[in-house]
């Protein structure tokens, strides 16, 4: 294995990791900063964090009856979830290309991992699902509901069918929910086996670290075993409850995001040689001419714009780039830089 690679970048054009590119506004700065000032960083965090679990149900609406996990970050949450049904034999299934973090912890929670190949759309494909479900009996299926890293929505349909036909729980990872506005946490009480997880990293408060997943009480009884006391520090979770009394900043912030990548297609349409692919998140994954994809992304790289180059994973993913749309200078500055290397 590698451990996780994060490129060193400062200065330059960050739109490598889906990040929000606005950062508070000043007075909301000396709000929060009013927040942080009364937290006791000498005593240890609220364990149970209910008061912020409380917040986050009722204002996203978390059905009655289904509990709620926090993480340090959803990539926790993955990783409870493994050590929580994994072990030797255990499998974790996935579509792929997906998330690469479901096969990493499945990796090193000592699981197998299985990756479904989606269709040529990058839609599921819900006969070999089903087929890997029977033959592999997983007990873990993840879902990224838009998928990263294609950005597409699954159908519904198909969901439903990998609910009904998986033997153990099946995770939506809806971490691109404040752009698509798609969701199965109203399903929950329909089906025992799912859980629908969330994260505040992409709709601006990547730094924060903070997921959470809602499902059945039991299973998510079984999956707080696996947490280490304490994963939520007092600053996060002071800071999360802040953020909670001004959530309509940051859907202006997503907004913003939104009609920035509608900027983005039409300016990339207008690009020769480029396969742009349909994206409900705050990212586009777009193909470049055979054999180009590393001398555009490192032309990008010298001309000072960071975005990711996926072209090494092969594949449906063999000549792709992704990059994630940030704020409108950014955005003219990295249509600017494509234009000089596609030249
Ligand atoms: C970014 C991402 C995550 C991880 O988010 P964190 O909460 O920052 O750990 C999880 N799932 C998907 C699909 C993502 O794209």
């Amino acid at each position: 294995m590698r451990a996780y690679d994060v490129p060193d970048w400062d200065g330059g054009i960050k739109l490598d990791a889906m990040e929000n590119p606005h950062s508070f506004p000043a007075w909301l700065v000396e709000q929060w900063l009013g927040v942080l000032r009364q937290v006791s960083l000498n005593r240890y965090p609220s364990a149970s964090a209910k008061t912020l679990k409380a917040r986050l149900a009722e204002l996203y609406g978390v059905p009655d009856g289904c509990s709620l996990c926090l993480g340090n970050g959803s990539d926790e949450l993955i990783q409870m979830l493994a050590l929580t049904v994994g072990g030797p034999g255990r499998t974790v299934l996935s579509p792929a290309p997906g998330f690469v973090m479901y096969k990493v912890l499945a990796a090193t929670t000592g699981m197998d991992y299985v990756g479904v190949p989606l269709t040529d759309d990058f839609s599921l494909d819900i006969d070999a699902m089903l087929d890997a479900i029977e033959r592999h009996r997983p007990a873990l299926v993840f879902l990224a509901y838009p998928n990263n890293p294609t950005g597409n929505l699954f159908e519904r349909e198909a969901i439903e069918r990998v609910l009904d036909a998986a033997p153990g729980l099946v995770v939506v990872d809806e971490a691109y929910y404040s752009f698509a506005r798609q969701s199965f946490l109203s399903e929950l009480p329909k089906w025992p086996n799912l859980i629908v997880m969330r994260t505040l990293s992409k709709m601006g408060l990547a730094g924060l670290r903070l997921g959470w997943m809602a499902g059945a009480p039991d299973w998510l009884h079984e999956v707080d075993k696996t947490r280490l006391p304490y994963n939520i520090g007092s600053l996060t979770q002071a800071s999360v409850e802040f953020v909670l009394d001004h959530l309509p900043q940051f859907e202006k912030q997503s907004e913003d995001i939104l009609r920035q990548r509608q900027r983005l297609v039409d300016a990339m349409q207008q690009l020769p040689g480029i396969e742009l692919f349909p994206s409900s998140a705050n990212f586009l994954l777009f193909r470049v001419a055979a054999g180009t994809a590393d001398a555009v992304h490192a032309g990008l790289r010298e001309q000072g714009v960071l975005i990711k180059n996926l072209n090494g994973h092969g594949g449906v993913l063999s000549d792709c780039l992704r990059v994630t749309a940030g704020s409108a200078t950014e955005s003219d500055a990295f249509v600017a830089a494509l234009k000089r290397c596609l030249a």
